[in-house]
């Protein structure tokens, strides 16, 4: 005999989890008060992804961190030079934790291909300002700016990275 439910009785079984699930994102923001990261546990945790992206097709490998109100934390090491982006609705502030890469910012993106999600990404940067990034330099990234993350053959590079929703 299959199970009929009224609507009624649907609510008193859908409140209780609406209830709980709204007490996990509570514990979740309030878990996340201050967080520390070192700069030893940073390059430890890159090191790990490091054979991750030595791995992958892109030569990038990340993880996110931590999930804030606004913004979220990650831990991205790339092998290789990766594609051109955009990022509508997010500004990237990089913290160098590890080798050396240059940064293209500005510009336009070359094959540019958007996404609904405010992201565009595309083959490369065409007429930026490059700069050099080593250890313990700190990036601004404002959103909407195209920019590109270009690494030498044999180089690596792994950075800490706030994306902040504008
Ligand atoms: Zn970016």
């Amino acid at each position: 005999m299959p199970l009929r439910l009224s609507k009624s009785t649907l609510k008193l079984l859908i409140a209780p989890a609406v209830i709980a699930l709204l007490s996990v994102c509570g514990a979740l923001a309030q878990s996340s008060v201050s967080d520390v990261y070192s700069q030893a546990e940073l390059e430890a945790k890159a090191q790990a992804l490091m054979k991750q992206a030595v791995d992958s097709p892109n030569g990038l490998a990340g993880i996110t961190l931590e999930k804030y109100p606004s913004h979220f934390s990650m831990l991205n090491v790339r092998t290789r030079t990766g594609g051109a982006e955009i990022h509508a609705h997010f500004a990237d502030i990089f913290f160098v934790i590890d080798g050396e890469a240059s940064l293209v910012t500005g510009g336009t993106v070359v094959d540019p291909k958007e996404n609904p999600n405010g992201e565009t990404s595309g083959s490369s940067v065409k007429g930026g300002q490059q700069r050099k990034l080593v250890k313990g330099d700190i990036v601004h990234i404002s959103a909407g700016v195209p920019h590109q993350l270009v690494i030498d053959p044999g180089k690596t590079f792994a950075y800490f990275v706030f994306k902040v929703q504008q």
